[in-house]
């Protein structure tokens, strides 16, 4: 599904990737690793667009990302980050909705496909509280609910559990690997989170700007 080839990525002088290569499969759960400030992030944002490469190819189901229209990647790729990025003056509902308006969806499909989303996370109660109401664990339920809503074959989650406790981190990586089975969605999380990581196929590790696969568990 994605394809990175030989890709690397410089800010001014520093080059934080160096030719990187990488294959991501439909419905793949893969575990990025790595030091911070080694890269991890900026691959990420690579592969939703926010920056652009430096050299090499990224490609989307054979097609080069470069040569998509931003919205039509977005809305392929959902994404979650450690502070959660919920807008306060905002219900649960709305921040949640926000997500397939952007996109001009109808909204009566996109409602009961938010509350269906909203149930499966079992924060039903809690439809109509503004983040600030909610517990860290809470809220990043509600940024993936968020993250999902629009269908997306690919998860990008950074450090999504970096601001929970243990407990809570290993609910929210749990409810991610059951995600990523009943939506099939395939998922590239970085985390310094172990929960999982004997189950899960692949692990990458980043360092000094280049990328290796790590043997299985
Ligand atoms: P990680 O997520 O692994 O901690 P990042 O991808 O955030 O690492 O950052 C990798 C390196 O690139 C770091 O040295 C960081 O300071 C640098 N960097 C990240 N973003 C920028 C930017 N927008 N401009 C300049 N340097 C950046
Ligand atoms: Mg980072």
């Amino acid at each position: 599904m994605i394809r990175i080839t030989d890709v690397s990525k410089r800010y001014g002088d520093m080059e934080v990737l160096c030719n990187i290569h990488f294959q991501l499969m439909k419905g793949e759960f893969v575990f990025l690793r790595g030091r911070s400030g080694s890269g991890k992030s900026t691959l990420l944002k690579l592969l939703y667009r926010e920056v652009d490469v430096s050299g090499g190819v990224i490609e989307f189901d054979g097609v080069p990302i470069n040569t998509m229209k931003k919205f039509e990647l977005r809305r392929k790729i959902g994404i979650i980050f450690q502070s959660f990025e919920l807008i306060e003056q905002k219900t649960v509902i709305e921040n949640v909705m926000l997500a397939g308006r952007v996109l001009g969806r109808p909204l009566h499909e996109m409602e009961s496909e938010a509350l269906r989303l909203i149930e499966r996370v079992g924060l039903t109660d809690k439809i109509n509280a503004f983040p600030p109401e909610l517990s860290g664990g809470q809220q990043q339920r509600v940024a993936i609910v968020r993250a999902l809503l629009n269908k997306p074959l690919l998860l990008l989650a950074d450090e999504p559990t970096g601001n929970l406790d243990n407990e809570t981190s290993d609910e929210i990586m749990v409810l991610l690997d059951e995600l990523h089975k009943e939506e099939n969605i395939a998922i590239l999380i970085v985390t310094h989170s172990d929960r999982l990581l004997s189950s899960v196929a692949k692990c990458w590790m980043m360092e000094d700007g280049r990328l290796y696969e790590q043997a299985s568990f």
